[in-house]
């Protein structure tokens, strides 16, 4: 519980923190991604320079993308809710993660969506819990494999799971997956499932994880067909 709280009082800062951020950094480097995608077509800039260049911009767009997450994670966000059907909504974020996904041996199979009945949620919100799974489900499988996701009702509620065939994670990775800022990625924010704990929370859901270090993963989501 004490740790719950302190996790608490570190958002109530954080969303102050967030919003701050997102003016004074996030400005100034749209700026400097303005110039320094400016300065690549100049006249006479040895080959070397352009390269340099381009890496000051894909250094930018990565700190961009921080931003972006961390406003998102610690910044209120509203939540306008509409009955979802979560196979159009998977539909659209598999568009998304598919292309990618082919290319490194990674296929997707749907079960269960058909006849499930909407549920209640922010489409953005719901889009962005789902692409954050997805997106780690694929990290996790970098020489290919399968995400299975499979939906039903249980109660008064949708049950989602999200299956890989991953590398899986040990216990102790398990317990902290949540924590914000938590990552064993070297390019990872470790904010993704913090966002996706966050949304689920504020929508009355949660969300549960079962992995086997070598065998995969498997998220499942509780999420309530009606809103609150
Ligand atoms: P990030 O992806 O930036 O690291 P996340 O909050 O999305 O941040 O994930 C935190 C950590 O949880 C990851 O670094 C990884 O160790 C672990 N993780 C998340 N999803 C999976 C998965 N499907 N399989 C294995 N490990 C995972």
């Amino acid at each position: 519980l004490d740790r719950q709280m302190f996790q608490m009082e570190k958002l109530t800062t954080l969303g102050e923190l967030a919003m701050g951020l997102a003016h004074e950094i996030g400005n100034p480097l749209a700026g400097m991604k303005a110039v320094a995608q400016a300065m690549q077509y100049e006249e006479d800039i040895p080959p070397d320079l352009i390269e340099a260049l381009k890496r000051m911009e894909s250094e930018i767009d990565r700190l961009s993308g921080f931003l972006r997450s961390f406003h998102g994670f610690a910044a209120p966000q509203a939540i306008q809710p509409e009955a979802c059907k979560l196979e159009l909504i998977l539909e659209d974020v598999l568009f998304w993660t598919r292309k990618d996904a082919r290319s490194q041996g990674i296929d997707f199979t749907l079960s269960g969506f058909g006849d499930l009945p909407p549920v209640a949620a922010d489409p953005h919100q719901l889009k962005q819990v789902f692409l954050n799974l997805l997106v780690n489900a694929v990290h996790a499988m970098p020489s290919g494999g399968t995400v299975s996701l499979h939906a039903a009702t249980k109660g008064k509620c949708a049950c989602i799971d999200i299956r890989d065939t991953g590398v899986g994670m040990s216990v102790e990775t398990q317990s902290r997956i949540f924590e914000p800022f938590f990552t064993t990625r070297r390019e990872g924010t470790g904010l993704g499932l913090a966002i996706v704990r966050k949304i689920i929370e504020q929508h009355g859901g949660s969300i549960e994880v079962a992995s086997q270090p070598g065998h995969g993963t498997c998220f499942t989501l509780t999420w309530p067909f009606a809103w609150r």
